[in-house]
């Protein structure tokens, strides 16, 4: 152990390993993003309240047994540069981290803790293929690991690759996500965890809940990494 963590300490010396949220230096025991970052996220806290505005914003649209999401996401922010660097640079083991951490505090709330499967929202397998992985099963495997619930990326497929969603309304979004999601059913599965990046209108979320509620699946909680915020 010791070797190791002096080896790392080495290695870092001729690579260091920087935060991807500030760019400075990061200690043996500090992962992808510092301390110092880490303890300045926004995070939402929404897990512990169960009329907070990610259930809010799907009322009326999808029946779901709750909804949360671990930080706000703003323009121009640290979460911003985090997400960015998930999606587009390859960072894809933040989102372990993330799920890893969110997990734990998801562990402890009863309605979270009784859920026995974790789906991440699927890629199309074109994007699949250019990015190299789904950022947003890399979340969803963190939250599996410390929430010690089954992940499964085989019950919900996406089948068409959506078209821009820039400058659609909101009808026509929804439009244009039905039938994009196919979910097969599994009667062993009571109570599944859907996992999203990023939640701005919630449209891909509703359509993969109506996909997973129309093959018999009755109860859906919605966990997304981050929460859009004007
Ligand atoms: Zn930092």
């Amino acid at each position: 152990m010791r070797l190791f963590s002096y080896v790392k300490d080495f290695g870092s010396i001729i690579f260091p390993r920087l935060c991807i949220s500030c760019g400075r230096g990061l200690t043996t025991s500090e992962n992808s993003i510092c301390l110092h970052c880490l303890f300045e996220l926004p995070y939402t806290n929404y897990h512990t309240q169960s009329d907070n505005d990610v259930i809010k914003l799907f009322w009326g649209r999808v029946d779901i047994l709750a909804a949360t999401a671990f930080v706000y996401f703003k323009k121009n922010s640290k979460v911003q540069k985090i997400m960015h660097q998930l999606k587009y640079h390859n960072q894809y083991q933040i989102g372990v981290e993330l799920g890893n951490m969110y997990g734990k505090q998801l562990a402890e709330i009863k309605t979270y803790h009784n859920a026995d499967l974790i789906i991440p929202v699927p890629l199309h397998k074109s994007r699949l293929r250019k990015r190299g992985y789904n950022q947003s099963e890399r979340f969803a495997l963190g939250l599996a690991e410390s929430m010690k619930i089954n992940i499964d990326t085989s019950i919900l497929t996406r089948e068409h690759a959506t078209e821009s969603q820039v400058n659609k309304s909101r009808y026509s979004r929804y439009k244009n996500m039905e039938d994009i999601f196919v979910a097969k059913y599994n009667p062993n599965y009571k109570c599944i965890i859907l996992v999203d990046d990023t939640i701005t209108t919630g449209a891909t979320l509703e359509a993969c809940t109506l996909a997973l509620q129309k093959v018999g699946y009755t109860q859906i909680i919605i966990v997304g990494i981050a929460f859009t915020i004007y």
